[in-house]
């Protein structure tokens, strides 16, 4: 009985091997070969029938049949990695990514202690360790891979609350945050306990960058009034206009008023790894903690953010907690237990993909890999400027343009809804994944410029089959 139950075993395993021999190249395909299929694909109610039929389980089916389920299912998605989607900042994604994200799934290690995952450990603090080199951080600095920017920004605000408030204060501290800062922000602030009446919103300058003066008179009368001013967020590339607030500023103040300096660079921080930009994220050295996601400027697959620290002591001290059945798990300096720097307990293998991607195409090509994106966005604005009824709202910066169609002839009010118009075609013709956002209570376009695939006249071409487009949509606008 043991030997028939073990070839039955090593017959499944054969099979397996075939379907894992079809299935790698069939992805790779379908994942990198994506000019000519849909920007967006989403379902319409019509297609929920058939999804939720392949969705529910069942008896056992043919694997083969599944894997085209699963094809058949990822359809309606938005292809992110398309070389015109420009619409969000996590987008193209690298194919060393995701194979090595393939290669993490399948030995699947547990990557919470050092007695569990202590290999990929190893790989996590040096990711760690090289991240916080490269943006300047001091050799007491450590880190933690997270889910992304969000889970980042909600544990820097813990750190922050327990290191700069006095114990049993949390309810009269106040934190500092652009009127550009990431919703996120807000969020953790709201689940860790602190009320929305407790955040700051400073305006911005011209450039929507954060305004230091105008912290500085906000931080004093908060204190004028008897609160505790803790901690500042400041962003190193904002979402909406890649905006770098000025960090050296920023972090005087902290330093003269005794709070703790976080800095969003979910996306922004990856210009620390550029081959010819590095030098405008310099002002991250001065930061307490940073958050940072792989899964957006560094090409990586989704869950695959980083949280950085001046003081690695300090992650341990929120985070680290007992659990009897844990006392043999012991991690050291070299090796941290991962599951007491950040939320989880049981966690993937966050950090093998990005090691994979660095080892194989190196570290220059993946720096000139984040420089395109400087370069797309300049083209783009270039070739805007060229053109008539075009304005720039927020000019290329890390990667991001704003810009908006303004015929003379329209109102305010027209314009918005002209953008608006020329977005929607824009995706209707698969032309390009550009939507709108709203700076200053004006309606903009948007694009975020991160492909390394999109070539630079590519991204002109674009540009002009959008003039013609919003031409058109300005003559229907104008005859209906
Ligand atoms: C994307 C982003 C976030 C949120 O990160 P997630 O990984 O989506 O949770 C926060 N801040 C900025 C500036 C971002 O661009």
């Amino acid at each position: 009985m043991g030997s028939s139950q073990q070839s039955s075993i090593e017959e499944e395993l054969d099979s397996l091997c075939i379907t894992l021999q079809s299935i790698l190249p069939r992805l790779l395909t379908a994942s990198l070969n994506l000019n000519s299929q849909p920007l967006f694909k989403v379902a319409q109610t019509s297609d929920y029938e058939h999804l939720r039929r392949l969705s529910t389980p069942g008896p056992p089916s043919d694997i083969n049949q599944v894997i085209d389920d699963a094809f058949a299912i990822a359809e309606f998605r938005a292809r992110m990695s398309h070389p015109r989607a420009m619409a969000f900042i996590p987008s193209a994604v690298s194919p060393y990514a995701w194979l090595g994200d393939v290669l993490a799934s399948a030995f699947n290690t547990f990557a919470g202690s050092r007695l569990q995952g202590s290999g990929s450990g190893i790989v996590e603090k040096t990711m760690i360790d090289w991240l916080a080199g490269k943006v300047g951080l001091p050799g007491t600095a450590g880190g933690v891979f997270v889910s992304g920017g969000s889970m980042g920004n909600l544990l820097a605000m813990a750190l922050a609350r327990d290191h700069r408030l006095p114990r049993g204060q949390q309810a009269t501290g106040v934190v500092y945050v652009s009127e550009q800062t990431h919703h996120s922000v807000s969020k953790g602030l709201r689940i860790i306990g602190f009320h929305t009446s407790q955040i700051r919103h400073i305006p911005s300058d011209d450039n929507f960058r954060l305004d230091p003066i105008k912290l500085s008179e906000a931080i004093r009368a908060d204190r004028d009034a008897g609160l505790l001013p803790f901690v500042v967020v400041a962003s190193c590339g904002t979402t909406n206009t890649g905006a770098i607030d000025p960090l050296t500023e920023i972090a005087a103040v902290c330093g003269r008023e005794g709070m703790w300096l976080h800095v969003d660079g979910a996306y922004g921080a990856s210009a620390s790894l550029s081959t010819t930009h590095s030098h405008l994220t310099a002002g991250l050295r001065h930061a307490d903690s940073i958050s940072w996601d792989a899964h957006k400027w560094l090409f990586q697959t989704y869950n695959c953010g980083i949280l950085l620290v001046r003081d690695r002591k300090t992650l341990l001290k929120s985070f680290a907690s007992q659990g009897d059945y844990l006392r043999d798990a012991l991690g050291d300096d070299d090796v941290p237990n991962f599951w007491d720097c950040g939320l989880e307990l049981t966690r993937g293998d966050r950090a093998t993909r990005l090691w994979f991607t660095l080892r194989v195409i190196g570290e220059k090509r993946f720096g000139d890999m984040i420089d395109h994106g400087f370069f797309l966005a300049e083209a783009a604005e270039e070739e805007l400027g060229k053109l008539s009824n075009w304005e720039i709202v927020s000019p290329a910066s890390m990667a991001i343009l704003a810009f908006r169609f303004v015929p003379r002839d329209k109102t305010d009010a027209q314009w918005n809804e002209l953008n608006v118009a020329i977005s929607k075609r824009l995706v209707a013709e698969n032309i390009a994944g550009i939507l709108t956002t709203k700076l200053r209570g004006v309606v903009v376009l948007r694009m975020c410029a991160f492909n390394p695939s999109l070539g630079v006249d590519e991204i002109r071409g674009v540009v002009q089959q959008m003039d013609r487009v919003a031409k058109q949509v300005y003559l229907e606008h104008s005859s209906a």
